[in-house]
C-alpha cells in the first residue's frame, strides 16, 4: 500500500535521509518555511500527481493560500485531496533512486538514471541491479550505477542510497523510491517519496501502524484492516454486487469471473470465518459497509468450508441479514462445503425466498439476473 508523501518523508527523515521543510496544510495555510519560493503538493495515495496537477510551484505566500485553496477539497485520479504539504522549492537537477523487493530473487532491485523527474518512464528503461537484501549490498550495487555522477555530490547520493536500504529493510517495505532526488553542489534532498509498504508487516511495525491510524480518511481500507484483523477492499465505489465471500484466491477468483462477465463487484474481502466466535458482529459490520453504496443491487455470498461448519455459519448469515438495518437488496449464498445441506435448510427457513446453492453458475446466473432487473 502506497503511502502519501508527507508520511514517507517522515520515514525517510527518520532514518536521515534530507528532506525539505514543509507543512501540512488541510484548512486555512498557517506559518510557512523560509522565504519561498514553496511547492503546494496534493496528498494523496498515488503517483503521477504532477501532470494531474496535483504539483504546483508558488512564488508567494498569496499564491500558496490560492493554490491549496483550489487543491483541497477536488478530486485527483480517484482520491479526494484532504490535504497538501506546502515545501521550500528546492533547485537542483533531478535525478531517480529506487529500491524495491525482488521476490524471483529473493532479493533487491536496485535502480537509478540520471534522467529523474516526471518523464521518467519516457527517458529509455532504467538502469537497474539486483543484490542481495542488505544496506552493504545495496551501496556496492548502486556504487556501480552512479559511477559516472559528479564527485561533487557523489557521496551524498551513495549515502542517500544506503539510508534507504536501511529503511526498506528495517521496515519490511516493498518499495522506497525519490524521484525527484535533486542533486547538486549545495546538497542532495529527496522532492517526493513514495512508499510502498506491506500490510502484513505492520503488526511487527508500530511506526507504520501509527503512521496509518493518524489519517484514517486516507487510509480507509488499512485502518479497516488493522481495527478488524481482516480483509476488506472496496474495489469499485460505483460497484453492484457486494462479497461477503472468504479466502483471498477465492475471492480473487469470483471477482474475476464476475468482471468477465460485465458485472461490476464492489469489494474484495476475506471475512475469515474461523474467526467470528459465534457471533454474526463482523457480517453485520461488512453488510452495513457493503449497503452504505447506493448503487448495490445485490449481495453475493461465496464461502468454501473446510473446517468452518456452514451449518453454523448459516445461523449467523441468517441472524445477520435479520440484524442489518440497511440491507436493502436480494441477497444470494454460494456455500460448499462441510454441512452445506444443513445451511441450506436452516436458510431456506429463515429466508424463504433466497437461493442458498453450492453451483457457482447458478449463483453467478441469479446474481446477473437481480443486476438486470430480470425476474
Ligand atoms: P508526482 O508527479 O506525484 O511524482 O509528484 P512529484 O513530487 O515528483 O512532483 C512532480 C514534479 O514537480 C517533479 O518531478 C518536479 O519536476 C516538480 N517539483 C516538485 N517539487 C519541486 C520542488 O521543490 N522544486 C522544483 N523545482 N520542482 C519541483
Ligand atoms: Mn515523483
Amino acid at each position: 500500500m502506497l503511502l502519501i508523501e508527507a508520511d514517507g518523508k517522515a520515514l525517510f527523515a527518520d532514518h536521515g535521509i534530507p528532506v525539505p521543510e514543509g507543512v501540512i496544510v488541510t484548512d486555512a495555510v498557517p506559518e510557512l518555511p523560509g522565504d519561498g519560493p514553496w511547492v503546494v503538493k496534493a496528498q494523496v495515495p498515488v503517483g503521477g500527481r504532477g501532470k494531474a496537477g496535483g504539483v504546483v510551484l508558488c512564488a508567494s505566500r498569496a499564491d500558496v493560500a490560492t493554490a491549496a485553496a483550489a487543491m483541497l477539497g477536488r478530486r485527483l485520479k480517484g482520491h479526494t485531496i484532504d490535504a497538501c504539504l506546502v515545501e521550500q522549492a528546492t533547485v537542483g537537477q533531478e535525478r531517480y533512486i529506487s529500491i524495491m523487493v525482488d521476490p524471483a530473487s529473493y532479493g533487491l532491485r536496485v535502480m537509478y538514471s540520471a534522467q529523474g523527474g516526471v518523464e521518467i518512464e519516457q527517458s529509455g528503461p532504467v538502469e537497474g541491479r539486483l543484490c542481495a537484501p542488505h544496506p552493504g549490498a545495496v551501496a556496492d550495487a548502486l556504487a556501480d550505477l552512479i559511477a559516472d555522477e559528479p564527485a561533487a555530490w557523489r557521496g551524498q547520493v551513495a549515502a542517500i542510497g544506503k539510508s534507504l536500504a536501511s529503511l526498506l529493510i528495517e521496515k519490511e517495505l516493498a518499495l522506497a523510491e525519490i524521484n525527484p532526488l535533486f542533486v547538486g553542489d549545495t546538497g542532495c534532498v529527496a522532492g517526493d517519496a513514495k512508499v510502498v509498504i506491506d500490510l502484513n508487516a505492520v503488526d511487527r511495525q508500530p511506526r507504520i501502524a501509527s503512521l496509518i491510524a493518524a489519517r484514517p480518511a486516507i487510509y480507509v481500507d488499512a485502518c479497516r484492516k488493522l481495527a478488524e484483523g481482516f480483509d476488506y477492499v472496496e474495489l469499485d465505489p460505483d460497484g453492484e454486487i457486494g462479497l461477503v465471500t472468504t479466502g483471498a484466491g477465492l475471492s480473487m477468483m469470483l471477482i474475476d469471473e464476475l468482471t468477465a462477465r460485465g458485472a461490476k463487484p464492489l469489494n474484495f474481502c476475506d471475512i475469515r470465518t474461523g474467526q467470528m466466535r459465534g457471533s454474526p458482529a463482523r457480517l453485520i459490520r461488512v453488510l452495513e459497509w457493503i449497503t452504505s453504496r447506493s448503487s448495490l443491487k445485490a449481495v453475493l455470498v461465496n464461502i468454501f468450508a473446510g473446517i468452518t461448519d456452514l451449518g453454523e455459519f448459516a445461523g449467523l448469515l441468517a441472524a445477520a441479514i435479520k440484524a442489518s438495518r440497511s440491507l436493502h437488496v436480494p441477497v444470494v449464498a454460494r456455500l460448499v462445503g462441510r454441512n452445506a445441506a444443513e445451511a441450506r435448510r436452516i436458510l431456506g427457513e429463515a429466508q424463504p425466498g433466497m437461493l442458498v446453492t453450492e453451483d457457482l453458475e447458478e449463483a453467478l446466473a441469479r446474481v446477473d439476473a437481480i443486476v438486470r432487473g430480470l425476474p
